[in-house]
């Protein structure tokens, strides 16, 4: 059974599925109008992570994950370019799909763009209105009216009166015309130049809130099984969610609420308005992003996370440790083959590998425990090493290997080193590999075993098989 801890019981419960072995989940995602932030890939990461382990389940997963592509900081760029908004959102959802695939996430069942729904968003903003959850105010803008929803703050565990002091300041502002300073935007009035939208109220475009309580109820449903995005989003945004949500369909929102913790700098939220961010761009120059993967994943999404050279060489040496696991059962598996039957003391070895997989599913049905998950794997890589070699039968190999990419691919981990970064390493060795060769046909054994030893130190294990030399990192 999956536990998931949810925001709104602030306790871990049993998921229960609304409908028998599928789940319909809404993550909130990038604002584009930039490269995105590494923080903004740890919501990617981790969400994309516990798709893959609810397909592991054998749930079907509809996974619906949005661009808000209008916005001030989008048309703020567009004027800044002279060109039109949709130029820059179109470039930073496709700058932020290379991203995505760089990292092995995968693409969502649907990724809505806000502004290919405004039809959906002046239909429920109006139903809002006609059910006096919303109003009109002199020059159009359209307001929700927050205390009319008798459960606001119930996600935030926010006291409506606590709120008001800390939000009074807007009241003298220019946001005069609202009934109430805890009221929100859901429709507001073009300014000049900004792209803009025809509707009942006045030509205008969407508040930011509108667009999730819109694509989740267009591609999922009226309730959702799980709604997801970094704990930043808890209030106002999801709680404004809701409030539109559940006054506008009568019935619950979402049942489980997921929020990841910060990626932090410096113990400070990595953040493009706080300047101390690096775009996974910047990351991937210097890493695969197979280790910036693992990075999000070594510690539970609930846990701040901290970001650091460190952290990510430490990573990187993890990685590559199951990476070279794979590599030298491929390596094996070659030269087993014609090998397929598994002996009887193999057979007998299976439940000790198998044991690993539970260790890891009980990791991850605890709220997605990636931290544990990924030291289960650890160990089911130190027993692949100590119990799989040049004797073993292909058989035993292929469900050893079975068995390890089965559980990396929960994590979104491709077990093959990135070849771009290794073709200098693979030129130098075969290099080295070459005058080891020719030391050897002239007799000159001292310097063959210098340079073994030489690339011995450097990591590299040369091993000579009748087919010629093969080298493997340690
Ligand atoms: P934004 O483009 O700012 O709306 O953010 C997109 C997603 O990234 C949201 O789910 C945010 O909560 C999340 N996010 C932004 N910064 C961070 C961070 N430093 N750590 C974790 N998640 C973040
Ligand atoms: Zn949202």
């Amino acid at each position: 059974m999956i536990r998931i801890y949810n925001t709104m019981s602030k306790r871990k419960e049993d998921f229960v599925p609304l409908h028998e072995g599928k789940v319909g989940m809404y993550v909130c995602g990038p604002t584009v109008y930039n490269l995105i932030h590494i923080g903004n890939a740890r919501p990617m990461i981790v969400f994309d992570t516990v798709r893959r382990y609810f397909e592991y389940r054998g749930y079907e997963v509809n996974f619906v994950s949005n661009f808000t592509d209008v916005d001030d900081k989008i048309i703020n760029k567009s004027i800044e370019e002279g060109v039109d908004a949709s130029v820059i959102s179109e470039r930073y959802i496709e700058e932020c799909k290379k991203d995505m695939a760089a990292m092995n996430i995968r693409p969502a069942t649907t990724h809505p763009q806000a502004t290919k729904e405004i039809g959906g968003m002046i239909a429920m903003i109006q139903k809002l209105i006609d059910t006096d959850y919303a109003y009109v105010a002199k020059d159009g803008t359209v307001y929700y009216r927050t205390r009319k929803f008798r459960d606001y703050g119930k996600l935030s565990h926010k006291d409506l009166d606590n709120m008001q002091t800390g939000l009074r300041m807007l009241a003298v502002t220019g946001e005069d015309q609202k009934e109430d300073p805890l009221d929100f935007v859901l429709w507001k009035p073009k300014k000049e130049g900004e792209p803009y939208w025809e509707s009942p109220w006045c030509q205008g475009r969407p508040g930011w809130h509108i667009e999730c309580s819109v694509m989740s109820k267009e591609y999922i449903g009226d309730t959702i099984d799980i709604h997801a995005g970094g704990e930043d989003l808890v209030f106002p945004h999801h709680e404004n969610e809701i409030a539109q949500s559940e006054a506008a369909n009568c019935c619950t929102f979402a049942r489980y609420w997921m929020h990841n913790a910060f990626l932090n700098i410096d113990n400070r939220k990595m953040s493009k308005s706080l300047g101390n961010f690096f775009t996974v761009r910047d990351i991937l120059d210097q890493y695969d992003g197979q280790v910036l993967r693992y990075f999000m994943l070594s510690v539970q999404y609930r846990s701040p996370l901290n970001f650091s050279r460190e952290l990510m060489e430490s990573a990187k040496t993890s990685y590559e440790r199951i990476v070279n696991c794979a590599e030298n059962l491929r390596f094996l598996l070659e030269k087993a083959a014609g090998k397929d039957t598994m002996t009887e003391a193999e057979a007998a070895l299976l439940p000790e590998a198998d044991a690993f997989r539970t260790q890891f599913e009980t990791a991850m049905d605890d709220d997605f425990n990636t931290a544990d998950g990924i030291s289960a794997v650890f160990e089911l890589v130190k027993w692949i090493n100590s119990h799989a070699d040049e004797n073993s039968s292909a058989a035993f190999l292929q469900k050893l290997n079975e068995e390890l990419e089965t559980l990396t691919d929960v994590f979104g981990l491709i077990l093959v080193r990135d070849k771009s970064l290794d073709d200098d390493l693979a030129a130098y060795v075969e290099e080295q590999i070459a005058a080891r060769q020719a030391a050897r046909k002239a007799r000159d054994f001292a310097k063959a075993d210098a340079i073994r030893d030489e690339l011995k130190a450097k990591g590299i294990i040369l091993e000579d098989t009748r087919e010629g030399v093969k080298w493997k990192k340690a």
